[in-house]
């Protein structure tokens, strides 16, 4: 199972009338490895995240997952097909508890059997399911915590909680550590490198000290395009890379 492509982009293409926010752009994502997208705002990094997902269709290119064309399918068939995403921005549900949340997530990928006895079972599942991805996120102690009055950092957690809880083999991750203190980074940074052996992350990134230590690969994005893509050496060294972004 190891050393596996789970996820393949080929060439694809995001048109927004004459603005191509995504050129052409080809990623493999492997189980095991971190593969992190850079660049500067408005890069179509997100864009590519939404691709991927299937919450935008690519105006053309294929996507595979798994080795299935999953090019065109909507975002319900890409999750139940085993990609879990987060979002820049939450999507939390406040008043509920932190377990309710995890709980509500692990609910949407549950099928609706028709006996009694196969629904005990499918309850009995996706409360392990919730609860794995609670521990994994590292979250168990703030179990009944209310969504709303945890920290940040937290925040960010759960959300990845509620991906984990869909058992997801891929990960995309918009920005993980976006608005976080040092502390809280370094705890996501942990979390990720945990996630990491058990499947294929792709990795948003603007904090480049995160990305560095996280990354087995890296894909540069400037307007669209691929600008570099290569090891984290590579793209440190690259002349290119340093002028239009890494320099700023
Ligand atoms: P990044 O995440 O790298 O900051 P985005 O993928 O959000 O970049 O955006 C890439 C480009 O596509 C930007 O110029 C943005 O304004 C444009 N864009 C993104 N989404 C849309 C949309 N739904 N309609 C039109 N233009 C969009
Ligand atoms: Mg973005």
């Amino acid at each position: 199972m190891a050393d596996e492509v789970l996820l393949a982009a080929r060439n694809v293409t995001k048109r927004f009338g004459g603005l191509a926010a995504v050129n052409d752009v080809s990623v493999d994502l492997w189980r095991g490895r971190i593969h992190a997208v850079i660049g500067p705002n408005g890069a179509g990094k997100s864009t590519l995240t939404n691709l991927l997902s299937g919450d935008l269709p690519p105006t053309t290119g294929s996507i595979e997952l798994a080795g299935v064309d999953v090019t065109g399918r909507n975002p319900e068939r890409i999750s139940r097909a085993g990609l879990g995403r987060s979002y820049q921005k939450t999507n939390i549900f406040l008043p509920f508890t932190v377990w309710e949340n995890v709980r509500l997530a692990a609910q949407s990928r549950a099928q609706h059997p028709a006996s009694v006895l196969r629904r005990a079972t499918a309850f009995t599942e996706t409360n392990e399911r919730a609860a794995r991805a609670l521990d994994l996120a590292g979250l168990a102690a703030r179990r009944d915590a209310i969504a709303g009055t945890i920290s940040h950092g937290e925040q960010r957690q759960l959300e990845i909680a509620m991906t984990l809880a869909t058992a997801p083999h891929v990960l995309l991750l918009d920005e993980p550590l976006a608005g976080m203190g040092t502390a809280e980074a370094e705890r996501m940074v942990g979390l990720l490198q945990r996630l990491k052996a058990e499947h294929a992350i792709l990795l948003v990134e603007h904090d480049m000290d995160a990305v560095f230590a996280l990354a087995d690969r890296l894909t540069v994005m400037v307007n669209g395009q691929v600008i570099a893509t290569g090891t984290p050496d590579a793209i440190r060294a690259d002349a290119g890379v340093q002028a239009a972004y890494l320099g700023e």
